[in-house]
């Protein structure tokens, strides 16, 4: 080091003492006081909502848990090999949903769309280069007609074709050697197939089975209970009630088919599935949601969720002719309580849907839900210390409605 050098750090090493100890009441203060953190919200000028609702996809699914936040925070310092983390991730995953294999996907949509390519391709290079413009017949896949969905464009953005079917005896006659998978949508209003029909029919042809369970815990038992029943196929989105990354699901089954899905997904760079990557710290999270949700105290969450309710009913319920009543969803999606509020309109002049109008447009946004005549609050997405907000602003809007 030059002299000159030598006296220049000298000279500063009083000065980065006391910056030392600076930076650390610094640090203290900004720990004490959220407020000096940098807010992006605000940068952007992005509206936050509570979200006193369902797991929406607009809404940006859920809040992801701090054990969560820390899985994708403490490995984002490192590389790694995508290949060898897909395979320890989704081999501890299989471990842990009691199933031969299992892989990260960038969400259930994402799941459908390469069981689906799995199903057409197999391992085969050429087919997985191809799709979806394979030539020769179309796949078929096989759904209930009852069962048609949105989110069965993940099917047939693959090529394949959905064959429409009502009855187990329709099923049986609509298999051929094209028919490549049948998918089953768990949550739908109504089967004229039973999950049991349905597998028996697909397995006397040797046709893959497939279950949409994206949104369908809790129950935490549903994680296990499809494949069990012998389903090939499963999906759970990850960010819904798993609280995991919204954008990272599970796909999890027979070995053979997860092998033939991942050829379709990235880190290979030209297959179907390359734009929906799925990057290192969301494969971490998604595990350690997984973990947690598992490990989770179901019966305490429950009993959780109830409180919430009773606590927000309890608020709202000293207002004139307001009623209240837990209620529970019979699933099998969003199998959670929530809140319902209902009252004398000639008392409080106010219909459901404005309140949700004024309960979104206040300060904080608060998104609930609207049933005919009755408010519909959930609870379970609420963070701790937003039921108190909730309570207290249905409460401020039905107060200024009410006819004195
Ligand atoms: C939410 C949902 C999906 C899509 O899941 P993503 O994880 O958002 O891709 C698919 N199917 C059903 C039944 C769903 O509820």
């Amino acid at each position: 080091m030059k002299r000159r050098n030598v006296i220049k750090s000298l000279s500063i090493l009083p000065f980065m003492g006391s910056m030392v100890t600076k930076a650390a009441t610094h640090t203290t203060a900004v720990k004490q006081s959220p407020a000096l953190k940098r807010d992006l919200f605000k940068e952007l000028g992005v509206t936050p909502v509570i979200n006193a609702s369902v797991t929406m996809t607009f809404l940006s699914g859920s809040l992801m848990l701090p054990e969560v936040l820390e899985a994708i925070n403490s490995t984002s310092h490192d590389f790694a090999n995508m290949f060898e983390l897909q395979d320890k991730v989704g081999a501890k995953i299989a471990e842990m949903l009691h199933c031969e294999a299992a892989m990260v996907t960038s969400g259930a949509s994402c799941a459908i769309l390469l069981g689906t390519a799995a199903c057409i391709t197999g391992t085969d290079a050429e087919k997985i280069k191809m799709i979806p413009n394979l030539p020769g017949p179309r796949a078929e896949v096989i759904m209930q007609k009852s069962h048609r969905y949105l989110f069965d464009q993940a099917i047939t953005t693959t090529g394949a074709k959905i064959v429409e079917v009502e009855s187990a005896a329709d099923m049986a006659q609509a298999i051929n050697s094209n028919t490549v998978m049948a998918l089953f949508f768990n949550a739908a209003e109504k089967s004229s197939i039973t999950h049991e029909e349905f597998l028996k029919v697909a397995k006397a042809r040797n046709i893959a089975t497939f279950l949409d369970a994206a949104a369908d815990v809790p129950p935490v038992e549903n994680l296990f209970k499809f494949q069990k029943m012998g389903f090939d196929l499963v999906t759970f989105s990850g960010g819904k009630m798993i609280r995991g990354p919204q954008s990272a699901g599970l796909l999890f089954g027979r070995k053979d088919l997860i092998t033939a899905a991942r050829l379709n997904h990235s880190p290979h760079e030209a297959p179907i599935g390359r734009p929906m990557k799925v990057n290192k710290e969301e494969m971490f999270g998604m595990y350690a949601a997984l973990k947690s949700y598992i490990e989770r105290d179901h019966k305490k969450e429950w009993e959780d969720w109830l409180q919430r309710a009773k606590k927000i009913g309890g608020k709202l319920e000293t207002l004139p002719t307001v009623k209240t009543k837990t209620h529970v969803d019979p699933g099998p999606s969003n199998a959670f309580p929530s809140l319902f509020v209902t009252w004398d309109q000639s008392k409080i002049k106010i219909q459901p849907k404005e309140v949700l109008v004024a309960l979104k447009n206040g300060t904080p946004s608060i998104v609930a839900n609207a049933k005919g005549e009755t408010l519909v609050v959930g609870v379970v997405l609420l963070r701790p210390d937003q039921i108190d907000v909730v309570a207290n602003r249905v409460n401020e809007i039905l107060q200024k409605a009410l006819v004195t």
